[in-house]
């Protein structure tokens, strides 16, 4: 790692140089970072800009470019500014959200928004943004450097596989190496936002670049800022996990791994085997409702609605898991009918194999809500409206809720 220190404190100005010239003239025009100018020339224009870089930078932690769009955009729509945000109902939030995982970042944002509609508005730097809720360090860095022009480089898995390549870094990113990762992209930054790139006063000059004149403006005036996204944006564009697109990239000439294969790098660590779970739930109907919960604080996916039921136990069949999970969740004996639909749906952590069944509750029986924050008897309509997550999404748009079913 020795050589890479070395080689990344050395070529750093080479770096700079190249990437920033490109991100200039080639910088997607996304709808965040348009309008923007730094500095801010007021806490209003701030506060639009940090609303809107803040949002996408949520939703794309997580998410391709292309599945996030649509979601910025309804999100913008439906919560235009931070104080709409602090006002929403959680279930309107997570039901923006549904559909984009990681659900834990919608009900963080909201809480944020709370505390910076409340309180002094948006944070201006690393600190700040590191005491609001669900804002990681590569979030904050990108934040605080993007609106701020804080030199704090952003560094997530992206960004170090641009960086594994340009230096065939020799090690897998872990506990153990994580301190030489950071010192790598710190070396790279420009160091402030006073810090001017030699070459760019032509370029900025030349009628060739095609991003608007406000964006450019940005770069040349944010260097660190501009920095951090171009990384982000190699990574995304033509330095891709697979078949990176090398012949037309702008660090070609500066990139060791591009002389072996990219894609060795960066070196992968070692592979744990992904739990799978199998996993049973009731379609519960009376009339024309079905009963659903909203799952509980503190669980994975809190505040979605679900059908209820659960995991299944080593040597139980579907149908006696289900009436076990269906006694400790609503405290009443179901009888268990057909299999309505079975789907796979992979976690970060976990994979799982979802099968609903039809189950009916004794007649006049009143379910009780045991481990739910609540429970309801929803109509189709009701259904369509509420927060759930992807996987009873799913079953219920592959007509699983149909009139097939037994009516109790
Ligand atoms: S030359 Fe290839 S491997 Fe190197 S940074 Fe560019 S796209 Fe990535």
């Amino acid at each position: 790692m020795k050589r890479v220190f070395r080689d990344s404190r050395i070529q750093a100005p080479s770096y700079r140089r190249s990437l920033l010239a490109w991100y200039f003239h080639f910088a997607k025009d996304w709808p965040w970072r348009r309008g923007r100018i730094f500095p801010a020339i007021s806490q209003a224009a701030h506060e639009r800009t940090a609303y809107r870089s803040w949002v996408a930078e949520t939703i794309f932690q997580q998410t391709r470019l292309t599945q996030g769009l649509p979601y910025f955009k309804r999100f913008l729509k439906l919560f235009p500014t931070v104080h709409h945000l602090a006002r929403a109902t959680e279930e309107a939030v997570l039901k923006a959200w549904e559909g984009l995982g990681y659900y834990a970042r919608a009900r963080h944002m909201r809480e944020a928004a709370s505390r910076i509609a409340s309180g002094g508005g948006f944070p201006r730097d690393m600190a700040g943004w590191l005491a609001l809720p669900g804002v990681g360090p590569y979030s904050a860095s990108m934040l605080a450097s993007v609106l701020d022009g804080a030199s704090a480089p952003a560094l997530d898995g992206n960004v170090r596989r641009v960086l594994a390549r340009w230096f065939a870094v020799p090690a897998a990113y872990d506990a153990s190496t994580r301190h030489a990762w950071q010192t790598m992209s710190a070396n790279l930054i420009p160091p402030s936002a006073a810090w001017r790139l030699p070459a760019m006063a032509p370029i900025a000059q030349s009628a060739k670049h095609s991003i608007t004149n406000s964006l450019s403006k940005w770069i040349i005036s944010n260097p660190c800022g501009a920095w951090n996204e171009a990384v982000m944006e190699l990574g995304q564009t033509f330095c891709a996990p697979r078949k990176p697109l090398c012949s037309a990239c702008p660090v070609l000439h500066l990139c060791k791994a591009r002389r072996s294969d990219p894609e060795k790098f960066p070196r992968p660590k070692s592979k744990k085997d992904v739990p799978h779970k199998m996993v049973v739930a009731g379609a519960v109907r009376r009339q024309d409702r079905w009963l659903v919960g909203c799952r509980a604080k503190g669980n994975m996916l809190a505040g979605l609605w679900e059908f209820p039921g659960g995991k299944m136990e080593p040597g139980e069949t579907p149908e006696a898991a289900l009436q076990r999970e269906l006694f400790e969740e609503l405290g009443v004996p179901a009888r268990v009918g057909r299999r309505l639909g079975t789907i796979k749906h992979a976690y970060s952590h976990f994979t799982i194999t979802l099968s609903l069944y039809e189950a009916v509750l004794p007649e006049n029986s009143q379910p009780r809500n045991i481990k739910h924050e609540k429970i309801m008897w929803a109509t189709r309509a009701q259904l369509d409206e509420l927060p759930m997550p992807a996987s009873d999404r799913r079953l219920i748009r592959m007509g699983c809720l149909d009139d097939r079913m037994i009516v109790g």
